[in-house]
């Protein structure tokens, strides 16, 4: 398949979700309708920019983004701390700095959120 165009399996795992999910969200018009269909095979397919403009609009983007934009501060000023010779502070102290619960900044420190999935679902997305 060229790059241009991408089969059912590749929006699926751009999008990190599986095929069957992808499908089932092109059923209900959660996800555009193929842009043709393969001569041979009569698989569907989608052109990129079509799976891009989807993506780009797809609810929960925003979402995505303040959740990454949060794993970051807290990276930063955890960095900041140890640069300045303080040892972080606490997930409570972080929190209060930061305008966040504190069980936001636990999840982030201790990895048990979805950031580290976000970003290799959108470097996977990013690469051709
Ligand atoms: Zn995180």
């Amino acid at each position: 398949m060229s790059a241009e165009r991408m089969s059912t399996a590749q929006c699926a795992h751009a999008a990190g979700i599986r095929q069957g999910t992808w499908s089932a969200y092109v059923a209900r018009g959660h996800a555009p309708k193929p842009d043709g269909r393969l001569r041979d095979t009569g698989a569907p397919y989608w052109l990129r920019s079509t799976y891009e403009r989807w993506r780009a609009n797809r609810p929960g983007a925003e979402h995505a983004d303040a959740t990454l934009a949060t794993h970051d501060r807290i990276e930063a000023a955890d960095k900041v701390d140890l640069d300045d010779g303080y040892r972080p502070a606490s997930n409570v102290a972080l929190a209060r700095r930061l305008g966040i619960s504190a069980a936001t900044v636990t999840r982030h420190r201790k990895g048990v959120c979805r950031c580290a999935q976000l970003r290799a679902r959108r470097a996977g997305a990013g690469a051709r």
